[in-house]
């Protein structure tokens, strides 16, 4: 189906009919399944049967019924073959002012960001990730992180298009060296959902860092010439957005070089492109190994049948996964939310490594929370759930200076040779730790 075909059908659909309609005929499908008793499976002969016998019984939902009535909706004459075909998805992305228009009632402020353009950050959403926006309201969180808003042409003071000042610590295009023993290596600069907020969206979309082969040689050569160097994140853009073929090519090339531990892959493919993560891109990641995963994760409704897939194909494949999780105001920044995402995470195997303050980026003051507010939620996260959960709250510190992290303090004082430590209650414990 072409982008054409697409369009039409979108013409030709009623926008009246509320969405509730659609939801109440298929909801039996996504409703769990009762898991019946082992007579059905095993004969009697057998009752000691164990329980594992009767799991596959047990059916997940693929989707959730907001993807159902969206796809009915706006896609209806496409099969669920090109649906979950990432790059059906990628090349049809949602990108114009007509699009959006029929997708989503557009706040006055939303219509106003699209008409001016811009901004330094392209527009595009998946049809997969606008499926999960509300129509309706433009404060929905997920809506707030990738429908642009005017906001984003306002600069107030303190803001920089490159605050992390990446620029100047990179000795070849597209490579950042800032820590001694490992690099930022960017591979393209293209992303199927671009982030509101995003830090890199000096880079991001403009056609500057090309995965050309021509400039990555030069950053494997510099890899290759600097022995301190153990580890290598590449991210961009969305690494996972490049070809298997290539990504192959990136990985066995980076994997020849002797002093080089492991490699990770920092992406936000899971959530806003779970198609992507096919088993061929699996078979790639395989010969690899240790290959480790940051997923860029923001709010609990990002946590779908579909993600949760894409990370089991991820984590069955031995990778390990970590999310990274930008503090933004509006959308995450809120005790019980963050606690909703990360008791999630760790039910997709995902284990919480980053919730980042947002980096000063022009034009993302709408998006910036006090410092305070990320320890609060740090706060309420620790001693108050699992420690699997709880992630580390840093700072990207303005001009380079690397991620710093910060915490709630729990020491209280000094009683002569006691320290005076607060838990997560509140109550106060003595440690005995002399002076020296
Ligand atoms: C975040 C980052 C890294 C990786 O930092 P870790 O704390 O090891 O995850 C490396 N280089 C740059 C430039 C970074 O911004
Ligand atoms: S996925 Fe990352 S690089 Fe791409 S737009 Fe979002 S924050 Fe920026």
């Amino acid at each position: 189906m072409t982008q054409s075909d697409c369009e039409q059908s979108i013409v030709s659909v009623d926008l009246e009919e509320p969405p509730s309609s659609r939801f109440e005929t298929t909801t039996s499908e996504f409703s769990l399944p009762v898991v019946t008793p082992t007579s059905r499976i095993a004969p009697a002969s057998l009752p000691t049967e164990p329980a594992s016998f009767v799991a596959p019984a047990f059916k997940r939902p693929r989707t959730t019924t907001r993807t159902r009535a969206f796809r009915r909706a706006f896609f209806p004459e496409v099969a669920d073959r090109d649906w979950n075909d990432w790059r059906w998805q990628s090349r049809n992305r949602i990108r114009t002012l007509q699009q959006f228009e029929k997708m989503l009632v557009l706040s006055s402020d939303e219509r106003q960001a699209l008409v001016d353009g811009g901004s330094m950050l392209p527009v595009g959403i998946t049809p997969y990730y606008m499926s999960l926006l509300d129509r309706e309201d433009a404060n929905q969180p997920l809506r707030r992180t990738v429908v642009p808003v005017t906001g984003e042409f306002l600069r107030t003071p303190g803001e920089a298009d490159d605050p992390l000042g990446e620029d100047g610590h990179s000795p070849t295009p597209g490579l950042v060296h800032r820590y001694p023993d490992r690099v930022l290596l960017l591979a393209l600069d293209f992303c199927s959902t671009y982030c509101r907020y995003c830090t890199r969206s000096r880079v991001v979309g403009h056609g500057e860092i090309m995965p050309s082969e021509q400039r990555l040689e030069k950053a494997f050569e510099y890899i290759r010439q600097t022995p301190t160097i153990r580890d290598v994140l590449i991210s961009g853009g969305d690494p996972l957005a490049l070809s298997e073929d290539k990504l192959d090519w990136i990985l066995g090339r980076l994997r020849s070089i002797p002093h080089l531990e492991f490699v990770r892959i920092g992406t936000k493919m899971p959530a806003v492109l779970p198609q992507r993560i096919t088993p061929q891109l699996i078979r790639v990641f395989k010969k690899y190994s240790p290959l480790w995963m940051s997923i860029h994760f923001l709010h609990p409704d990002e946590c779908t049948p579909e993600a949760n897939q894409a990370c089991a194909r991820l984590a069955d494949a031995g990778i390990p996964l970590g999310s990274q999780t930008v503090l933004l105001k509006g959308v995450n920044d809120r005790v019980d939310t963050m606690k909703d995402l990360v008791h999630r995470l760790l039910m997709m195997r995902v284990r919480p490594y980053y919730i980042y303050q947002c980096d000063p980026i022009s034009g993302s003051a709408h998006f910036r929370t006090s410092v305070s507010k990320g320890l609060e939620i740090i706060e309420g996260l620790r001693g108050h759930t699992t420690g699997y959960a709880v992630p580390t709250y840093v700072i990207d510190a303005p001009g380079g200076g690397g991620k710093i992290p910060l915490q709630p303090n729990y020491v209280v004082g000094r009683d002569g040779n006691d320290l005076l430590l607060r838990n997560y209650e509140g109550q106060v414990y003595r440690y005995p730790d002399p002076t020296p």
